[in-house]
């Protein structure tokens, strides 16, 4: 019998045709960015950095999920834009996106979880990518990583005070060029006058011939999106408007007079711009962005680092009970941008220095020596949300902190402060100006360190 004839082609050769043709590429979707080691390096640094500095200002980690109800987003007015929100495909009858930003999440779980009996203020943050389907521009990314900080429960001017002091010296820390610009935007109502007022105003002489096609659309409808408007001839007009600060309510204007006395005790340099409104949002009362400044000088308003404001009503708004807050958002991928050529790896391990603080004099006092001694490369801890001294000291036991600075009442008038070896009990009364040389001789500190 003639045997068959074997097919002796092997494997490999059966595979010809992946020789002759590649498959396509398949390229990454528009407007997303990859993140590739030689940048991670970098960007995670930066995120340690955010997440360490965020804990030492006394903010506890959240992290909530990617995917939200849409009427999280669409109750809250800031991205009632459809267009702009990406939709998921889940259970049947559910609304799910992809969360736009990260603030009504973390609102929501503050609700959810019942935070509203933990003692108040409630100081959280968070890092995570949000989506957005924005129109493409450079620095723009439909998916981007935020960090925010937020404050929730807190009506008092100090609140926004603290949160930019961490906001700037995290920036300040990265050696970036950059900054602050704040303005009050007022209540409801100190916007309604404000509104008519500008509405004749773009009325008169031709201006509305100078606006963009989106600006000519808000007319009469949207009139602070108008001052929100990047374009050049919309920048021109504005520059003539009339200015919200005008139009304030007396508990309004204390309530900012109040919040810039508090930046610059804490000598927080800024720069008051009266046509910052941050879009048609929930904000009220105060609110700030942060620009980068370019090698010319020159602040770039089209790249905002973060943004952030007060939301009083924002809270109540998605169910929960009346909550004043404040808070900041910072786009990570630019932070990045902005200080890649500055990078220096972080290595923080070191003893505690603990800073303990009673009464207002003294926390002002304190929060400034404590970024000074931050600075120094001391590794410093506090707990400025505790008035209680004994709860403090506790604190300072728990971080078994190698000694404890006190500043109290009696220390800030005779211009001394108290230093307690927290190993042997030893206290001594040192002169507040000769504190670091003290330190010097009983701390070990990382000269040069300026990430950790
Ligand atoms: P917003 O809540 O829109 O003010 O965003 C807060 C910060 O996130 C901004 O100041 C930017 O740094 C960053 N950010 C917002 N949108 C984008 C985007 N599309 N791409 C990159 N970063 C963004």
């Amino acid at each position: 019998m003639p045997r068959k004839k074997m097919n002796v082609r092997n494997a490999h050769q059966q595979k010809k045709p992946m020789e002759k043709k590649s498959a396509k590429a398949v390229d990454r979707l528009l407007g997303m960015k990859d993140i590739v080691p030689s940048e991670y390096r970098y960007f995670s640094a930066i995120r340690n950095k955010a997440a360490s500095l965020a804990e030492l200002y006394s903010f506890n980690a959240i992290k909530t999920p990617v995917i939200e109800n849409s009427d999280l987003y669409r109750k809250s007015m800031r991205h009632n834009n459809d267009k702009e929100l990406y939709s998921v495909d889940c259970e049947k009858g559910e609304n799910s996106i992809l969360r736009p930003e990260l603030t009504q999440g973390i609102l929501r779980a503050y609700i959810e979880n019942n935070f509203v009996e933990l003692p108040q203020p409630v100081r959280l943050y968070s890092i995570g990518p949000v989506f957005r389907r924005e129109k493409l521009q450079s620095g723009r990314y439909r998916e981007s990583t935020q960090f925010n900080l937020e404050v929730i429960g807190e009506d008092k001017p100090m609140a926004e005070a603290l949160l930019i002091a961490a906001a700037y010296n995290f920036l300040l820390d990265l050696q970036a060029n950059f900054q602050i610009q704040i303005n009050s935007i007022g209540k409801a109502d100190c916007r309604k006058d404000y509104s008519t007022k500008l509405n004749s105003f773009y009325k008169e002489r031709g201006r509305r011939s100078k606006l963009c096609n989106n600006c000519k659309k808000d007319l009469g409808k949207n009139m602070m999106a108008l001052l929100d408007c990047k374009e050049e001839g919309c920048q021109q007009v504005l520059s003539e408007a009339p200015q919200i600060a005008d139009f304030l309510s007396e508990e309004s204007r204390e309530h900012f007079a109040k919040v810039l006395e508090y930046l610059d005790e804490l000598n927080i340099p800024y720069n008051f711009n009266p046509y910052l409104v941050r879009g048609l949002s929930y904000y009220n009362d105060t609110v700030f962005e942060i620009w980068p400044v370019n090698e010319d000088g020159a602040a770039n308003n089209k790249q905002a680092l973060a943004g952030g404001g007060r939301y009083d009503n924002l809270v109540e708004s998605l169910g929960g009970r009346p909550t004043p807050s404040v808070g900041i958002a910072f786009g990570l991928e630019r932070v990045v941008a902005k200080v890649k050529e500055k990078f220096e790896l972080p290595d923080f391990k070191q003893e505690v220095v603990f800073l303990a603080q009673l009464g207002d004099q003294a926390k002002i006092k304190s929060l400034i020596l404590f970024e000074e001694l931050r600075r120094a490369g001391y590794n410093v801890r506090q707990s400025f949300s505790t008035d209680s001294l004994k709860n403090q000291m506790e604190e300072a036991a728990r971080l078994r902190s190698k000694v404890s600075l006190i500043l109290g009442k009696k220390e800030v008038m005779d211009e001394t402060i108290m230093l307690r070896d927290m190993e042997s009990g030893v206290q001594e009364t040192v002169a507040f100006k000769k504190i670091k040389d003290r330190l010097e001789k009983k701390v070990n500190r990382k000269e040069g360190v300026i990430y950790g």
